[in-house]
């Protein structure tokens, strides 16, 4: 018989691939088997090492402990205590669960591990490159020690691509930081080459920033806490004395794991507004606790990072949580509008009657940024793939703000003047102190609307206008059905309907800023989104205000009266975006005198 030519890998072969993905460097080690501690509930971690992990690595946790046979079972791939069944995986509580941590570090090193449960006499175990050289009783305390050694001495590849001692030393520093600053309630001492570099005593997460950090360090900080639906945010955020020129001191917890998210770094950034210059990151640390099967944690093997089923919901309350705790600082900002529209006061009066902060300043991150999943080219991903939309929008907001710090890094202020042109029946033209501005009055009067939507989604709604001549509408009954619904968030915008006949609706009433647009119209195009999208979420909402706005905006071709004109320029600078739509697109051009003079050969 021919030999087959597709063999199974030998196990020990396996552990060492998975190792490549697993554990890259001696910081991935310590990561692994700090969240191994911190899963046996210890209360004290104690980590000593030597040479930047290269040459030692060991944990000593007060935990658990485990059994002879848990000891040696624990060396063994997929091998886990954590999970059982499928079902399990979907709502994972623990830091690990893929059972691969301890297989892959062996097969790599030299392990020696010890480990007792309630002072029993304890048990320790030998491995060499995966080999288990022996298992046998030791005397040993509460809870696992394990030591590691000669890493990747049967790799030398991987082994040439460590970094130098100094950079593998940082790296692992960070990573203590990182659990402590995530687990303050839990004691660390972190040992390199005989000294103590952190010596922590459990603390709320006040106190261990200031043991990390200093005292003077922990007076800088406001504190973030807000819970919404499923959603809570805890932490702090550090007050501009914190503001540093590099990144590094920004920390996000997921159910008490440390991830990576760029769309949420730039949430907490976003909410800084104008306080941060480009080139300034703030210190923050943020605990999210989300219920485990919104997020899926096994995207890869070092778990830093997740998926959310609602980035976008994520995104929002945690802006909100944040700019929340800066309510204090943004009311500081000199000058925070930029737009002093007719002398208006600083607060701006929107149009439901309460008082807004002034639309968000230029340079900043624009309202592409967080809508950007309304454009067209996105919403076929929208839902799924939330990591293709990040990716493209944060992209595309980078090069929004490059070209919006470019062009409008000057203060603009309207002039105090009733001069308001309108062109071609399609833009506005106005003064500023600087120049002049051009608004799109399409799509100026979109973001207005489906600001004032998304609020009234998200809040109580806004009265509706009772419309002169009640109009009825007949669905097909597939339709109707769904159609229901739909009824209330239509109700909160301001639509007032009641079924009325055979699948047949009376339209009593319709929002008050309505401009064009027939509610048949509306009300059906809505109805397609959502027969589409099948499920009533909060991207669903965005689409759903999205859809509204720009059907029952004013259209390029509308002729405007002065009042009306000047109506939507001050309710545009009431937004909170008034530079992007909610598709994306400019609603302003900016012209300044500077470029005028150029033009004119002036300068
Ligand atoms: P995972 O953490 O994904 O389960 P690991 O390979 O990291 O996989 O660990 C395997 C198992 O060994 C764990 O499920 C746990 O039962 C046990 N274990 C590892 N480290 C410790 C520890 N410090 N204290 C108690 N049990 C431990
Ligand atoms: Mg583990």
């Amino acid at each position: 018989m021919i030999p087959s030519k597709i063999q199974l890998l030998p196990t020990q072969l396996i552990n060492q691939i998975a190792a490549g993905e697993v554990i890259e460097r001696p910081s991935s080690i310590v990561k692994e088997l700090i969240e191994n501690s911190v899963d046996a509930h210890a209360k004290n971690i104690e980590i000593i090492i030597q040479d930047g992990g290269k040459s030692l690595i060991q944990i000593i946790d007060d935990g658990d402990g485990m059994d002879s046979e848990d000891l040696g079972m624990s060396f063994q791939r997929h091998a886990t205590s954590k999970i059982r069944h499928q079902e399990e995986l979907r709502n994972i509580t623990s830091l690990g669960f893929r059972g691969e941590a301890l297989p892959s570090i062996a097969s790599v090193s030299h392990i020696n591990a010890r480990s007792s449960i309630n002072g029993e006499e304890g048990n320790e175990i030998s491995l060499k490159g995966g080999e288990v050289q022996y298992i046998r009783p030791a005397p040993s305390n509460t809870g696992t020690s394990i030591q590691i050694k000669n890493l990747f001495f049967n790799t030398p590849a991987r082994r040439k691509f460590l970094k130098t001692t100094e950079i593998e030393k940082r790296n692992i520093y960070l990573v203590v930081r990182t659990y402590s600053l995530a687990y303050p309630k839990i004691g660390f001492t972190l040992t390199d080459a005989e000294k103590h570099v952190y010596k922590l005593r459990g603390n709320d997460l006040a106190g261990r920033i200031s043991d990390i950090y200093g005292k003077k360090f922990g007076e800088n900080l406001l504190p973030v806490t807000l819970t919404k639906d499923h959603f809570m945010v805890s932490g702090f955020t550090g007050n501009l004395n914190l503001v540093k020129k590099r990144m590094g001191e920004q920390f996000l917890f997921l159910n008490g794991r440390a991830i990576q998210n760029r769309l949420i770094n730039s949430a907490v950034f976003g909410s800084y507004k104008s306080l941060l210059s480009r080139g300034e990151y703030p210190f923050f640390i943020l605990n999210l606790q989300i219920p485990p099967d919104m997020v899926d944690v096994n995207v890869h093997p070092a778990k830093s990072e997740v998926r959310f089923k609602d980035e976008w919901r994520v995104f929002y309350v945690v802006k909100s949580a944040v700019t929340q705790a800066l309510t204090d600082l943004l009311k500081t900002i000199p000058d925070y509008t930029p737009f002093n529209y007719y002398g208006a006061d600083k607060s701006v009066t929107s149009d439901h009657g309460q008082l807004k902060l002034s639309p968000s300043i230029p340079g900043q991150f624009p309202a592409g940024f967080e809508t950007a999943p309304h454009h067209r080219d996105q919403e076929k991903v929208l839902g799924n793939t939330s990591s293709v939309i990040t990716e493209s929008t944060i992209r595309k907001a980078h090069e929004r703000i490059e070209a919006l710090t470019k062009s409008s890094q000057v203060d603009d202020k309207i002039i105090p003047t009733d001069n308001l042109w309108q062109i071609q029946n399609k833009y506005i033209l106005t003064e500023v102190n600087q120049g002049l501005i051009i608004i799109d009055q399409h799509v100026a009067h979109e973001r207005i609307l489906f600001e004032s939507a998304k609020k009234a989604l998200e809040g109580n709604g806004i009265p509706s206008q009772t419309v002169l001549f009640p109009q009825t509408i007949k669905f097909l009954p597939e339709e109707y059905s769904k159609f229901l619904g739909v009824i209330p968030y239509l109700h909160k915008i301001g639509f007032k309907m009641r079924e009325f006949g055979v699948n047949t609706i009376i339209v009593e009433g319709v929002p008050s800023d309505i401009y064009s647009g027939s509610v048949e119209e509306i009300v059906h195009e809505i109805l397609d989104k959502y027969i589409e999208k099948q499920e009533m979420n909060a991207s669903f909402l965005d689409h759903m205000a999205a859809t509204y706005a720009c059907k029952a905006a004013i259209k390029a071709g509308d002729r405007l009266k002065q009042e009306e004109m000047k109506n939507l320029v001050d309710k545009l600078f009431a937004t909170d975006h008034p530079y992007y739509c909610p598709h994306g697109r400019p609603i302003i051009v900016r012209l300044g005198i500077d470029e005028l003079d150029k033009r004119f050969e002036r300068i």
